[in-house]
């Protein structure tokens, strides 16, 4: 059992009591905030390959939906419980009204490793819990969206199977569906796009330039893999990467991208993806200066820059006294605990918190799903461009309310986002 502190349902009500004591908020709203309009659990009993029978668990929460639809991911994780699920349900909430898309929040996965399935197991899997959860979602009611390994196959399944269900087309049911079956332009760049968006609008603001900042990136799925390619771009040098089984550290700077993530798909791994030209391998971890590293290590290396970007509680107190970086840019949802916070702030370290860092996500979602309700297609860079505005002007609310209330960027972006809320009643 995690101490209090780090259960994510507790944290998350700390954090909107934090907010809400700086505003005259109604007490009505604060109490429809404290509960989730709708908790769904449901069994899935599926038959596995071998033939035997497995039941499996799966969760929707729906938050809130004072601005719009239900909105958020659905997660595949061993660790998915109702708990963190409400967390998270709860962040979208805050995290879409910060952004200013017309969503609520909501979020769901199912108790799984789904490493552990053959794609018939998985696919037959997300069929049950699409048939299961259809009634309550729907393009107008609850939309949900990749995370945590689900992928936009998987959003494929989900529209196919809730159009067999409700026999009526429905892209919109879901978000982060393949280009080909009716997803959007930059969908899978968009979260750690957005990131980079975020980061440079706050170094802007520091007066700071990004060229030569170091950055250790721990995660390297979907979202750490394309904002260390963006960060990249910015002139940011990338030196430390990890995934759930290990990572490397290069204090030079790890420059061929392209070729880790080859490595990496290939060998399963991050570690010992040590790349010049084409091969990748631990002989060239001497020669580049390098070394492997422990998926926690990565934290607290001697970097500018850190970015969680895989599952909560990465910073703890545990960690946080250790961590060396001036800057944390949390990509993952819920990374840092209320006590590491509390250390992170001591020591002066700048956290740009998740709902503001890590919207970019459903910024674009909500682009694929206004694309098709209008049966509309936009080009790449329109979507990157009307992206980068979004997270531009996110970025200098939360700085506004930072500097107008005196607080922490994180408590910032909750006032932003409860006054907004507070609006749309
Ligand atoms: P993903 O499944 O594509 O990647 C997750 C990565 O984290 C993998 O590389 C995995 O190996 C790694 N990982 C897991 N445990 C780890 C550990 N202990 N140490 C180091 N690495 C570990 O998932 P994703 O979509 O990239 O999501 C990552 C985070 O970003 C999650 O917290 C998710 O909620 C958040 N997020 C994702 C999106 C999105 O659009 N996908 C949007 C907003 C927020």
């Amino acid at each position: 059992m995690l101490p209090m502190d780090n259960n994510p349902w507790k944290r998350a009500l700390a954090q909107l009591h934090a907010a809400a004591s700086h505003l005259e908020l109604d007490p009505l709203m604060l109490a429809r905030l404290e509960h989730p309009d709708r908790v769904i659990e449901v069994s899935m009993p599926l038959r596995m390959d071998d033939g035997s029978i497995r039941v499996f668990d799966g969760f929707r929460v729906q938050h809130n939906n004072i601005r719009g639809p239900y909105k958020g991911g659905l997660r595949y994780h061993p660790k998915v419980d109702m708990s963190e699920v409400e967390a998270l349900a709860f962040w979208m909430t805050m995290k879409n009204a910060l952004v200013d898309v017309p969503f609520g929040g909501g979020k769901g996965g199912i108790t799984v490793d789904p490493k552990k399935l053959s794609a018939g197991e998985l696919e037959r899997l997300t069929r049950e819990f699409t048939r299961k959860l259809a009634p309550a979602i729907g393009p107008a009611l609850d939309v949900p969206a990749p995370d945590v390994n689900t992928s936009a196959k998987v959003m494929q399944w989900i529209r196919e199977e809730y159009e067999a269900v409700t026999g009526h087309e429905a892209a919109a049911v879901v978000t982060g569906k393949p280009l080909d079956a009716g997803g959007s332009e930059g969908r899978p760049e968009a979260t750690g796009l957005g990131g980079s968006y975020v980061l440079a609008a706050f170094l802007r603001l520091l007066e700071r330039n990004p060229r030569g900042m170091t950055v250790a990136i721990q995660g390297y799925g979907n979202v750490g893999s394309y904002l260390a390619r963006y960060l990249q771009e910015l002139g940011f040098v990338i030196v430390a990467l990890s995934d759930s089984k290990g990572g490397m550290y290069v204090p030079r700077g790890i420059t061929d991208l392209k070729a880790v993530e080859e490595c990496k798909e290939r060998s399963g791994r991050i570690a010992g993806c040590y790349c010049v030209g084409s091969v990748c391998d631990l002989s060239n971890m001497e020669a580049m200066g390098g070394r492997d590293l422990s998926p926690e290590e990565v934290l607290t290396l001697p970097v500018d820059v850190i970015v969680p970007a895989a599952l909560e509680n990465a910073i703890t107190d545990k960690n946080a006294r250790k961590i060396q970086a001036s800057i944390v840019l949390e990509l993952a949802n819920g990374p840092t605990t209320m006590e590491a916070d509390q250390i992170l702030k001591k020591k002066g370290i700048t956290v740009i918190p998740d709902i503001l860092a890590n919207a970019g996500g459903v910024a674009v979602s909500y682009f694929e799903w206004y694309q098709n309700q209008h049966n509309e297609r936009w080009s790449k860079m329109d979507v990157f461009e009307k992206l980068r505005e979004k997270m531009e002007l996110a970025a200098e609310a939360t700085q506004g309310a930072a500097m107008q209330y005196k607080v922490s960027l994180r408590e910032a972006a909750y006032i932003v986002a409860l006054q907004r809320l507070g609006s749309s009643t």
